[in-house]
């Protein structure tokens, strides 16, 4: 068997996560020059909506970013599926050969759509935090504004202020809350998410080209892991449930100790696993 090393997907992933970074100071930018000591309505809306294009943009650069990207990710799982079962002997020739099945066009379909609603929910958040505050904040300088008139001074004092310009200011720092109720800065979230996925397009588009070449049987890549994953490195498992032998099926791996979330391992096939 010969195994290419594993896939690097970082230099465009943090082209991504820059675009995440520019447009969340882009929007914190948005929020500062709010001036509270004359705050229009007309102003908020301006921002709102300056806001709202911002994360539109976003949006359309993370949606092309996908489409371009995971067909890469599948392509070269495909790939490391034809060198590992040594049909040809350069990636230049496996490139060559290398055919969209069904079955991976389908996986390309799939995990762009995934990856698509994943994120489409951090920028739907950050909108939605960003009305609240606004309004929140709105509302307590118009009421600060209405005892001005009942007391003759301000109560729009320099720590209401600082404390409207606080809340502003973390407006845009929670993307995504998850079901531990841990809490993800958008460009953190965004960058677990789309490495994830492409790993996981990667090692699928591997699993089911050699599967219909019938390699029922893998090898877990290895690249010396600190965590728990450095277990399964160099371990045989079944691609299918369906295969003999006393091999941990590649699907019911606890998620805890491999291919969890930001995993960077993915799986070689092979035919005969006693020869491994
Ligand atoms: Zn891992």
């Amino acid at each position: 068997m010969r195994e290419l090393p594993p896939p690097n997907y970082e230099y465009e992933i943090s082209k991504l996560v820059n675009t995440y970074k520019q447009a969340m100071l882009d929007i914190q930018r948005e929020l500062q020059r709010i001036d509270l000591n004359d705050f229009q309505q007309a102003t908020a809306n301006a921002t709102l909506k300056s806001i709202a294009d911002i994360l539109a943009q976003l949006d359309e650069t993370t949606s092309a970013w996908i489409q371009t990207n995971v067909p890469v990710a599948v392509n070269d799982g495909i790939v490391r599926s034809i060198i590992a079962l040594e049909l040809v002997n350069t990636v230049a020739e496996a490139e060559n050969i290398v055919k969209f099945s069904r079955l991976n066009s389908d996986l390309v379909k799939a995990v762009v759509a995934d990856t698509q609603d994943d994120l489409l929910q951090v920028t739907q958040n950050v909108n939605r935090r960003v009305r609240t505050t606004i309004r929140q904040v709105t509302a307590e300088v118009l009421r600060a504004n209405t005892t001005k008139g009942i007391n003759g001074t301000s109560a729009l004092t320099s720590d209401l202020v600082a404390n409207l310009r606080k809340q502003l200011g973390s407006a845009v720092e929670t993307g995504i809350i998850d079901a531990s109720r841990r809490r993800w800065k958008p460009e953190v979230y965004a960058e677990m998410v789309v490495r994830t996925k492409m790993l996981q397009a990667h090692k699928e588009a591997t699993i089911n080209d050699g599967i219909s070449r019938g390699a029922n049987y893998g090898v877990i890549s290895s690249h010396g892991a600190k965590d728990a994953c450095r277990n399964w490195e160099g371990k045989i498992v079944k691609l299918t449930p369906a295969a003999e032998g006393d091999y941990p099926y590649i699907g019911d791996l606890p998620n805890r100790e491999i291919f969890h979330p930001n995993c960077l391992h993915v799986v070689s096939p092979v035919k005969r696993p006693d020869r491994v």
